[in-house]
């Protein structure tokens, strides 16, 4: 599920690409994705943030998304659309309305 970047360090297998998909991603990117290995994640990915996810802008979230075409994250975006976070200790406040 990884590969090799250089001699001392590894990588999600298909995120060492120009145009990254990782192996562990389900679903469909500008749809609705989810990381299959969430719980277990590495030390990069948890140290990703979406755009607004705490409050302030990331740009690496937003190159992220521009490289599939997707427009930048805005508040408005978790305001309208509340993100169900498997880290919120308040699982029912973020659920999506159904
Ligand atoms: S969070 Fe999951 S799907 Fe995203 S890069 Fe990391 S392992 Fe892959």
């Amino acid at each position: 599920m990884t590969e090799d970047v250089g001699t001392h360090y590894r990588a999600m297998a298909g995120t060492n690409k120009t145009h990254p998909r990782c192996i562990a991603l389900n679903g469909i990117i500008g749809h609705a994705v989810s990381c299959s290995i969430y719980e277990n994640r590495s030390s990069t990915c948890r140290a990703f943030t979406a755009s607004y996810s705490d409050g302030e802008y990331h740009e690496d979230c937003a190159k992220a998304r521009a490289r599939y075409g997707l427009p930048e994250l805005t508040p408005e975006d978790y305001r309208d659309n509340p993100i169900v976070n498997p880290d919120d200790n308040e699982p029912e406040k973020n659920k999506p309305a159904a």
